[in-house]
C-alpha cells in the first residue's frame, strides 16, 4: 500500500469536516470548499475548525468532539484572527470532562439561539 502524503491527509480531514460539520455557509448558503477551512486544533479528543465564507466573508468556528461525534458551530467576529483563536485554544490541555462541560454549555446556548 502506498502511504498518503500529509497534504492528502489534511485534504481528507478538511473534506471530512465539510461533510460532517457544514457543507454550506450559515449566512448566505454558499458551498464551502476545502480552501475555506483552517484546522486550528486537532487532537484525539476534539478539533477546532475555522470556516470562512468567500462569498459573504462571514467566519465561523466549529468544534468537533470526537468521543461523542458532535459538532457545534458559532459565528465569530472577523477582527479575531485565526492565530489568536489557535493561541487561545491551545492555552491549556482539554480534558474529557471539560469537553463535556463545554458541550453541555453549547447545547444550552444553542437552545437559546434557535
Ligand atoms: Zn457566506
Amino acid at each position: 500500500m502506498v502511504k498518503r502524503s500529509s497534504i492528502n491527509n489534511l485534504d481528507e480531514k478538511k473534506q471530512f469536516f465539510i461533510d460532517t460539520i457544514a457543507k454550506f455557509c450559515d449566512k448566505c448558503g454558499n458551498l464551502y470548499s476545502k480552501s475555506n477551512l483552517e484546522i486550528i486544533q486537532d487532537t484525539n479528543i476534539s478539533s477546532i475548525i475555522h470556516f470562512s465564507c468567500p462569498n459573504c466573508k462571514s467566519n465561523h468556528i466549529a468544534t468537533f468532539f470526537k468521543p461523542i461525534g458532535i459538532s457545534n458551530r458559532m459565528p465569530i467576529n472577523t477582527d479575531l484572527d485565526v492565530e489568536e483563536i489557535g493561541k487561545f485554544a491551545s492555552m491549556k490541555e482539554t480534558s474529557v470532562e471539560e469537553i463535556l462541560d463545554l458541550y453541555l454549555y453549547l447545547k444550552e446556548k444553542e437552545r437559546v439561539l434557535v
